[in-house]
């Protein structure tokens, strides 16, 4: 029996990782290709959990791009929402950690074709079939992509779908802090699940603690599941009517990237087939164990695809 549709909207790009860490940009011998992209991150996660997922974006009509589409559909994704652009590139970016611990970060999006995505290029057949829909793309803020984004939003919403939200702040990409916190606000309450880390929470509320008064000053009155992801301290959750924390696991960390699409693939997963789990607490623990467990994996590998968890990974360390 196959599980309802999970639509993942955004981008996907490449990262290249030098050879050699401690090094400045352009002093790297060289890069390995690691292909990433907050939402076909979840779009892997999902599928690669035995989920049924879909991913809508666009990509370049060019040897980048074509391999990304190879990399969806090699992991089980359906991609009937994928455009190509003829004329702008797949987005890169170059990720280095510098010997003082600080990363740098070099986009190529001058566009890239992922912001070029047109409202009426959307394959709504595809977005009106999905049970959840999420979306988070760091291409919010551009047109014509913001308009797709909340076209697709829309189409999704008025078929029914649960809407999913992970601002995923990139601070460099933003024209100012401002103007970030002001765009991931103004989306807020279109979502009915929401997920952010710690530095996002502290990032909107402008606070230097974690607690829940912050986390619950952002709440809206259509939102049903608030989720604060805390690295290797676990998570919390609020809904209308309780929340709480859950543990994370100990693991051999060796390299966070994609921790957090792996929670949310595992969370929405969970939940396409069973909504009670934003009801019944005991359940939503549940749910959250297995969604800590799939990020607590994702960070015992290099790079996040390689390091997405099937169910039986999941399963193993639950029971250990
Ligand atoms: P993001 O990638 O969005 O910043 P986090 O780093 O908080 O998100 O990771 C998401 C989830 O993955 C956490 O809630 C936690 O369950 C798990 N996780 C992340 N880092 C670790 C870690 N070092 N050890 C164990 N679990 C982790």
């Amino acid at each position: 029996q196959s599980s309802s549709l999970i639509v993942s909207f955004g981008e996907m790009l490449i990262d290249f990782v030098p050879t050699v860490s401690g090094v400045s940009l352009a002093e790297a011998p060289g890069f390995l290709k690691a292909p990433g992209g907050a939402p076909a991150n979840v779009a892997i996660a999902v599928a690669r959990l035995g989920g049924r997922a879909a991913f809508v974006g666009k990509l370049g009509d060019d040897e980048f791009g074509h391999m990304l589409a190879g990399i969806l559909r090699e992991n089980g994704v359906i991609g009937d929402g994928i455009n190509f652009d003829r004329g702008a590139r797949t987005a890169l970016a170059f990720v280095t950690l510098r010997a003082d611990g600080e990363r740098e970060f070099m986009f190529y999006r001058n566009p890239s074709a992922d912001m070029l995505l047109q409202p009426e290029e959307l394959n709504l057949e595809l977005i009106r079939s999905a049970k959840v829909f999420h979306f988070g793309s760091i291409s919010l803020i551009v047109e014509p992509c913001r308009s797709a984004h909340l076209k697709a939003m829309e189409a999704a919403k008025e078929a029914g779908a649960l809407l999913s939200y992970d601002p995923n702040l990139r601070l460099p990409l933003w024209p100012s802090p401002e103007e970030a916190r002001e765009q991931i606000l103004s989306i807020w309450n279109k979502a009915d699940v929401i997920k952010i880390s710690d530095v996002e929470l502290e990032f909107l509320t402008g606070s230097d603690k974690i607690d829940d008064a912050d986390a619950l000053s952002l709440w809206h009155p259509n939102l049903k599941l608030l989720l604060v992801t805390l690295g290797e301290k676990g998570c919390r959750y609020y809904t209308k009517t309780f929340h709480g924390s859950v543990e994370a696991f100990h693991v051999q960390t060796v390299d966070t990237t994609g921790a957090g699409d792996s929670f949310v693939g595992a969370l929405l997963c969970k939940m396409v087939d069973d909504q009670s789990v934003l009801e019944d607490e005991a359940r939503l623990r549940d749910v959250l164990r297995f969604a800590n467990a799939c990020g607590a994996i994702t960070t015992t590998k290099k790079g996040a695809i390689p390091a997405l968890p099937t169910e039986s990974d999941a399963l193993k360390l639950l029971k250990d």
